[in-house]
This record gives C-alpha cells, structure tokens and sequence, in this order.
C-alpha cells in the first residue's frame, strides 16, 4: 500500500501541529504507525491523500452514520451555505432542530445548542450544580465526556478516593468535586453518596459506555442511577454523545427505558457538522441564561449550516426507523466473524456489541468495566489494525474505540471485512 503523500504531509504536519494532529487519537501513536491522510469519503468508503480506498468503520467517530456525503444531507448544506454562513441571531432552522430533538427523546423538553460534545457536557453540568446548589458530581472510571477541566479525570487511586487530574495544566482544584465510579459496580456509586450526602450535584454516565471500547450496562445499572440520584436530590445525566440516534433513534434512553435528567448530545445530531446539544427538564433548563442564571453563550451556537446538515440528518433516521435494523444485522455478522476467527486461531477475544456499535477486545475476560477493558492486549491491536488498514479496512487507531457500522455499508463491505477479520 503506497503511502509517500501521507508521509509528506506528515514531516510537514508535525512543523506546525503538535503531534501533526488536531485530535491525539489521530496521530495512531498506540498502533504505532503513521497517520494516513485523508482526503475524501463516500458512503461507506474512505480515500487517503495516495489514493488508497478504505471501507471505513471510524464514520468521523460516529457522526457518519448515513454513510460519508450523504446526497440529501448535502444538498440541505449547499442551500444553506448560500444564505450566509452565521449571522449570530436566531434562525428557523435552530427551533426546527430543538422541536425535533425534543420530539426524539422526549426528556428533552428544552434544548440548548452548542458547538461540540465537550461544551454540551460541561454546560449541562454547570447547569444541573446551578439547579441543585451542588458542587460535586460523580463519573465513571473509562467514561470520556469531553476534554473540559473538571472532567479530565479516569482514575483515583481506588474507587472512593477524590480524583486527580488527567492531563497536565489542569489544577487540582478544578477536579476535587469530581468524584470517580466503578462502570457497572453499584456499590462504588452507594458509598460516594454515603460519603457525600447532600453535595452531589448530579452523576453522569455514558449509558452504554463507547470510549473504553463498548462496555454495555449490565441490566440493573441504569435503574439503579435513576433510584439514587432521585432518593438524594441529585440529577442523572445521560451523555448521548455517542449513543443519541445510534443504538436507536431515541437513543439509550429509548432503549433502556430510563428518563434522564439531562441529556447530552454531539457527533450524530449535527450531520457531520459542528454541533453540541444539552437539553432536559424543562424547571432545569429554565436555569440557563438568558431565563436563569447559569450562563452559558456561544457565537457560533445554532449555526445555520450545521442545524442545515444536523436537521437533514435527523429526518431521514427518523423517517427509515429500518435502517436500525439493518445496521445492527450487520454489526452482529461482525460480532460472528470476531467470534470464529477467536475460535480458529484459539486467540482469546471478546466482542462487545450493541446496536451499530461494536468492539472486540483481545483479553479472556467479559468486558464490563475500565479493569477488565484494559486487560486487552493492546500490542495484538496494534498487530492486527496495520493488517486491518493493509487490506483496506479503516478502523480505529486504538483499542477503547468503537467500530461504527452505518447505514452505507453494503452487504459486499460487510462480507469482504469478515472475510478479512477471518484470514489476517
Ligand atoms: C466524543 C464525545 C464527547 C466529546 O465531544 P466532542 O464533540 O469531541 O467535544 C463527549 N462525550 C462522549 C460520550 C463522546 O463520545
């Protein structure tokens, strides 16, 4: 496989950006290769800079779940391009967008719109500690909610103690209110309540958790989230930001039943194009400015491009309610062709699969939280990602990523991957 351009614009790459990436993961540093370059997509098909054509499970992390340059969605953009890029005032498109994101998950009776996931989750916080008069809020080990200060945290030393921050330049003060969960243990959620009776604003959880790879809630987790927070006065956040209009139309909470709080959303809603989306109770939202007195502001918010592509986006899932069907037929013959190639090569793998999400680890053990997800062998991913990409097959450049199947992924796509998966 030809790669001299991308290797180009790499050395140029890494003068001017750091690790010559906008976004780490990019820059395929745990599978230890150069970054690909790439230059174009279609439906489920993805062009590197030298031309290399790519069935694509990265779908942009999620957002692509039509497939790449969808023709209507397209259009809807080319038409709004026309009319001006931003003008920072309100617009049709913007009550359109928050009408049918409310019509979608009903929870959402007011929503705000932003510009990225990470503002989503960061305002909806703010907002539910303005609404409780609470400081401290709990998240789980292995869930990623955005790149924001108080939320850059995965790991104390153990479950109860307070968390220490991720990531260099964030002070210690920023995240000693969050408090750190085990995934799917509900005891390490009890006894921070126990510990913190009366602070805790609010918890938030990626109802199916998609950065640790795909870890799927077991049956009473969920439920459990939505007795304690109410019994203690604090908010439940579901961050959507993966799984909104994914495993469903109406997302997790759809899917599992359970009424959030608050919800976040980004990837899927905008269509590929730049959008963030809070929205929930109605009492809790009026506490956003300018009704309330958390503020919250963005310049771009509501771009009439982006709301053009999100809107397209979300009518077409809403109206194909088979495309879910479809797509999740196809994850399950991926899921089967982990299985037999784990069963073939007696190489211990487990597949994770939800909907149009899927994830296989290299480990012997079930996969239900940050402990088990990192007992993967991140080297045999790396093995296999440079032969998956070698014949054609883009997939994430990491272990605790999801596979994204989409609704252009051909039967002929899905075919020739699982033949692939089986034979390298
Ligand atoms: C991607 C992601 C975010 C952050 O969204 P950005 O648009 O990248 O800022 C937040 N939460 C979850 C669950 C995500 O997957």
């Amino acid at each position: 496989m030809k790669n001299q351009i991308s290797e180009i614009l790499y050395k140029e790459a890494i003068r001017f950006l750091p690790g010559g990436v906008n976004s780490p993961v990019r820059a395929f540093g745990s599978v230890g290769r150069t970054p690909v370059f790439i230059e174009k997509a279609k439906g489920s098909k993805i062009y590197d800079a030298d031309g290399n054509e790519y069935i694509d499970y990265v779908c942009s992390w999620g957002p692509a779940i039509l497939g790449h340059a969808q023709e209507a969605v397209i259009a809807e953009v080319n038409k709004a391009v026309r009319d001006g890029l931003t003008f920072g005032a309100p617009t049709k498109k913007e009550v359109i967008l928050a009408e049918l994101i409310s019509q979608i998950m009903p929870s959402m009776e007011m929503v705000r719109l932003v510009s990225s996931g990470t503002e989503a989750v960061m305002s909806a916080i703010r907002t539910a500690r303005g609404f409780t008069k609470k400081d401290m809020i709990i998240k789980f080990r292995g869930c990623y909610h955005g790149h924001s200060d108080g939320l850059l945290v995965k790991a104390g030393s153990g479950a109860l103690t307070q968390a220490v921050p991720d990531s260099a330049g964030v002070p210690k003060s920023y995240t000693e209110n969050t408090l750190i969960a085990e995934y799917n243990d509900k005891s390490s959620v009890q006894q921070l309540f126990e510990e913190y009776k009366g602070k805790i604003a609010a918890v938030i959880v990626e109802p199916v958790a998609a950065n640790m790879g795909v870890v799927l809630p077991e049956e009473d987790f969920l439920p459990f989230l939505r007795n304690i927070t109410n019994e203690n006065g604090s908010l439940l956040i579901f961050d959507e930001v993966i799984t909104g209009f994914r495993l469903g139309i109406g997302g997790a909470q759809e899917y599992y039943k359970i009424k959030p709080d608050l919800t976040t959303l980004g990837k899927i809603v905008g269509g590929g194009m730049p959008i963030g989306a809070y929205g929930g109770r109605k009492d809790i939202m009026q506490m956003v400015s300018p009704l309330g007195p958390v503020y919250q502001a963005g310049t771009l918010s509501g771009n009439p491009v982006a709301t053009a592509a999100g809107i397209k986006t979300l009518e077409i899932l809403y109206e194909n309610p088979g495309l879910y069907t479809e797509m999740q037929l196809k994850a399950i013959q991926l899921a089967d062709a982990f299985a037999e190639r784990s069963k073939d090569k007696k190489e211990p793998i487990q597949v994770n699969q939800i909907g149009s999400l899927i994830c296989a680890f290299f480990t012997d053990y079930k996969v239900k939280d940050y402990n088990s997800a990192v007992t993967s062998d991140t080297v045999k991913y790396a093995d296999y990602f440079g032969k998956m990409m070698d014949k054609g097959i883009y997939i994430a450049p990491s272990q605790f990523e999801a596979m994204f199947v989409s609704a252009a992924h051909t039967e002929e796509d899905i075919r020739r991957t699982c033949q692939v998966i089986k034979d390298i």
